[in-house]
């Protein structure tokens, strides 16, 4: 049988001046940006990119250096009626979608007969409905698919075959992987590893001893091993629990983000408590101020809705989310593959049993959050998001080992 996954990329290029530019016909050829509003630039037309421009250059620099360029002000409503009707366009063609950013989403096509050809109605029914080009990449990894979008822009369609990894990623720098932060990537390159290529060459016994778990995954991933599944439920399906909140003003303080984070993943770790699951997979993200989210998954070994067990994983993998400098306005926790909890306790890993003295406590949490209140325990690590918000307990209880305050 074969196992080999067929997963779709689809990114929008230059998504907002894309949309721009289909509501209104006469800008057609010309160089578009937008972004006025936030005095820098948040995408571009392909004329305005081949002047030279590009994401986040400041108006001011634009209009001196190029004053034949059209700037406008981005209408993220609008945008966002666009996206939903790329995700609808898709799923006429499967359920398997998942809504990953305004202007990109993936398709697991592993059910369909012909994913190639399935692939390409896809891309032309976008462009024809849409007035948008999109680059669309097929392969059988998330992380394979996006290397394949990105390898022909725009308005491209690149298919990676496993057997063709290897020509895909023999030229490409080890940092332009998805997931792969500067961090990571000077780490690759430090130990020899420039490509993608000299990566995933190292055998997968050298990776699981001498990297983080993260690095563990995209090394599965780009060696066509499928570990990151397409998230297709809605946020408010059973299966999932998710937390997000959106935050004003947008900030770049990195604290106070995480603490948003730790908020959320504390208020989606109760929520599963109280229904009695333990999640498999967690998913969170970061939102810029430019409405694109920065997600990042952690598949769990043993499934968990200890809100301290979640945020160590979000602490080891966020600097490859987190862009210093970057504006953010919002942060979210999606927990996912939920099961029984009853199921987990009866499992007999280490693992499980050293986290049965960490579920009495949080037993106890929820005792005392009923009987006093909610928020009459929490972690330290989301003072300073209840704080910004007015929570004021007339009894600070801190607890050192449930989290930590940064
Ligand atoms: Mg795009």
């Amino acid at each position: 049988m074969d196992t080999t996954k067929h997963i779709l990329h689809v990114d929008g290029d230059g998504f907002f001046a894309a949309c721009e530019i289909s509501l209104n016909p006469k800008l057609k050829g010309k160089p578009i940006v937008t972004g006025q509003e936030r005095g820098i630039a948040t995408a571009m037309s392909r004329e305005a990119k081949a002047l030279g421009i590009s994401r986040g250059m400041p108006v001011f620099m634009i209009k001196k250096l190029y004053p034949s360029v059209i700037i406008v002000n981005s209408n993220y409503a609008t945008y966002g009626m666009f996206a939903q009707r790329m995700y609808d366009i898709v799923r006429r063609y499967t359920p398997f979608v998942e809504e990953y950013s305004i202007d990109e989403c993936f398709a697991d096509l592993s059910d369909i007969a012909d994913p190639v050809l399935v692939a390409e109605n896809i891309k032309a029914e976008l462009k024809r409905e849409l007035g948008i080009t999109f680059s669309c990449g097929l392969g059988p990894t998330k992380v394979i698919a996006k290397v394949a979008s990105k390898w022909n822009k725009p308005d491209g369609f690149t298919v990676i075959k496993s057997s063709d990894i290897h020509n895909f990623l023999k030229d490409l720098p080890v940092g332009k992987v998805w997931g792969i932060g500067p961090a990571t990537s000077k780490h690759l390159v430090g130990l020899g590893m420039n490509t993608a290529l000299d990566f995933i060459q190292r055998d997968e016994r050298w990776v699981r001893e001498n990297l983080p778990k993260p690095e563990l995954f995209l090394w599965h991933e780009l060696s066509g091993n499928a570990v990151y599944r397409v998230n297709h439920l809605p946020d408010d399906d059973y299966g999932s629990i998710q937390k997000t909140r959106t935050f004003k003003p947008p900030t770049t303080n990195f604290e106070f983000i995480f603490s948003e984070l730790s908020r959320n993943v504390e208020a989606a770790c109760h929520k599963a408590r109280v229904h009695g699951l333990a999640s498999k997979r967690i998913y969170y993200f970061l939102k810029t101020q430019e409405f694109r989210y920065h997600r990042f998954e952690v598949p769990l070994t043993v499934p968990t809705n200890d809100p301290t067990v979640v945020l160590n994983e979000i602490r080891r993998s966020i600097s490859r989310v987190y862009v210093p400098g970057l504006e953010y306005r919002a942060t979210g926790v999606t927990l996912s593959e939920l099961r029984s909890e009853s199921v987990v306790q009866n499992d007999l890993f280490g693992e499980v049993v050293e986290n049965q003295k960490k579920r009495e406590i949080w037993k106890l949490a929820d005792i005392i959050d009923r009987r006093y209140g909610s928020q009459t325990l929490i972690l330290g690590s989301s003072l300073r998001a209840r704080e910004k918000r007015g929570y004021k307990p007339k009894r600070q209880l801190f607890i050192p080992c449930m989290g930590e305050v940064v």
